[in-house]
């Protein structure tokens, strides 16, 4: 019997987080970005294996990523304007 499985990661948009980037400076802000790994059988999503958030700078020439923790984007979705 052929079993295909694996992991598959999708990235959500947050929203965007008043914030200067620690690499280029840049104070456009900040991407919010929420990354869900899930397990998957026979192409399937079936569960979550894991969560990261992550912020992602929007100067394209820099595109640095840094990942913070979950309180931590719960506190900046709370604190960014919409
Ligand atoms: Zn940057």
């Amino acid at each position: 019997m052929l079993l295909i499985f694996g992991l598959r990661t999708r990235s959500e948009r947050l929203g965007l987080a008043p914030m200067v980037c620690r690499v280029c400076n840049h104070s456009g802000g900040m991407l919010l970005v929420r990354e869900i790994t899930r397990f998957s059988l026979f192409f399937v999503p079936l569960f979550r294996v894991r969560t990261k958030h992550a912020l992602h700078c929007t100067n394209p020439l820099c595109g640095a990523r840094t990942e913070i923790g979950a309180g931590e984007a719960r506190r900046l979705l709370a604190a960014s304007p919409r």
